[in-house]
């Protein structure tokens, strides 16, 4: 209850991970709660202005029932989607400078990651998500860098189901199955066959990403189920050539909405939906083997155990920058998911807190 108490009594580990590592960055994000859940409890306690956030299980009392986490951000239910974006800017950007940068939105279905990262489909520009935003501040920055660089920019769109890579942007539609390459490509995706559009503007990426969307659907008995049981992969590819020198430079940004990291009841589950769940468990534990394998700077990388990780290898890790959104829906009926959520993230940024000790 007294989180000064325990906010005290965990300062001294806040100091010592007070800078998460390399270029792995964790931002939770709440989500607030929809109009008609007014009544409900809160898990959320407490959110600090440097990344802390307490969990409170209000069901329980005493030590058990409240844990502390450390990310480098975290953003309330009130943030908006501008504040959200100015936090991340400095990673787009770092793009046109030849950088790769992963961005992931984590977390139970319902706990906004297609908001995070697309915005809600009734998108007025105050509503836009990241995707968006990155995009416009992308082809806004290569127009002011015009008299010294020229950019082109390309965009791939795949989807990731039952560990089966498939071209969204295919011309006919077909959702054609890719293979990926064995080596990992110095830029961009391990996918050798994804089809790779030039886009001019924000528009044409608005355009594609509603193919992409479309071509998505097919085959699925509803949108929401499928998209939420498949990893959907946006990479935009950028090429500059310095006019003055010459020189070449290729950078990338992929903008990841996950499969809901829910677990599903093994008794309950069977046939197709089992089959799902499983390569769904299988592909987030190993992204979140690789993200902290990296952010405690391991020799070893274990990149074979998925898709994702394979066709992300090349901008996971070494000069590439990682951030994860990490969504949290604060309704206390998701507290169990809240905390393994909470707990993967926590894996991924390489900071452990363990349990929060509260003062009695
Ligand atoms: P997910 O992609 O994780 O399944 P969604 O992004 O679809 O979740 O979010 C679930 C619902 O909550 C949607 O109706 C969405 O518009 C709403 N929502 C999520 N985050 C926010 C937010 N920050 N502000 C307002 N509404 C939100």
């Amino acid at each position: 209850e007294n989180y000064h108490t325990v906010l005290a009594e965990n300062r001294k580990l806040f100091n010592e991970v007070q800078e998460l590592k390399g270029n792995i960055r964790v931002y939770c994000r709440i989500r607030p709660f929809l109009s008609g859940q007014s009544r409900k409890l809160t898990t959320i306690d407490y959110i600090g202005e440097n990344g802390e956030l307490l969990v409170v299980n209000p069901s329980k009392h005493g030590k058990d029932a409240h844990r502390m986490f450390k990310f480098n951000k975290v953003f309330s239910p009130t943030a908006t989607q501008e504040e959200v974006f100015l936090d991340t800017q400095p990673l787009i950007r770092s793009v046109l400078d030849g950088y790769n940068v992963c961005i992931f939105a984590y977390g139970q279905t319902g706990s906004g990651k297609t908001y995070t990262m697309s915005g809600p489909s009734t998108s007025s520009k105050a509503d836009w998500g990241v995707n968006y935003r990155a995009l416009n501040d992308l082809f806004h920055l290569s127009r002011n860098r015009k008299s010294t660089y020229m950019y082109e920019v390309g965009v791939q769109m795949v989807e990731i189901y039952n560990e089966q890579v498939r071209d969204l942007l295919a011309s006919d539609g077909s959702q054609r199955k890719l293979g990926i390459w064995s080596i990992s490509q110095p830029n961009g995706l391990a996918v050798p066959d994804a089809s790779m559009l030039p886009v001019k503007s924000t528009q044409d990426v608005l355009e594609l990403m509603q193919i992409g969307q479309a071509n998505r659907a097919v085959g699925a008995t509803a949108l929401n189920e499928r998209s939420s049981r498949s990893h959907s992969v946006l990479t935009v590819h950028v090429r500059g050539v310095d006019l003055k020198t010459e020189a070449t430079l290729r950078g990338s940004l992929h903008l990841v909405d996950l499969a809901g990291s829910e677990r599903v009841d093994r008794s309950e589950a069977t046939g197709d939906r089992l089959k799902e769940a499983q390569h769904i468990n299988k592909s987030l534990s190993a992204l979140g083997d690789v993200i902290s394998a990296l952010a405690q700077k391991s020799n070893h990388v274990p990149y074979r155990n998925s898709k994702l990780t394979q066709v992300l290898q090349s901008s996971l890790g070494g000069q590439a920058k990682t951030l994860m959104f990490v969504q949290i829906n604060p309704d206390v009926e998701s507290f169990s998911e809240t905390i393994s959520t909470l707990k993967f993230a926590e894996r991924v940024s390489g900071v452990e807190l363990g349990a929060a000790r509260s003062s009695k």
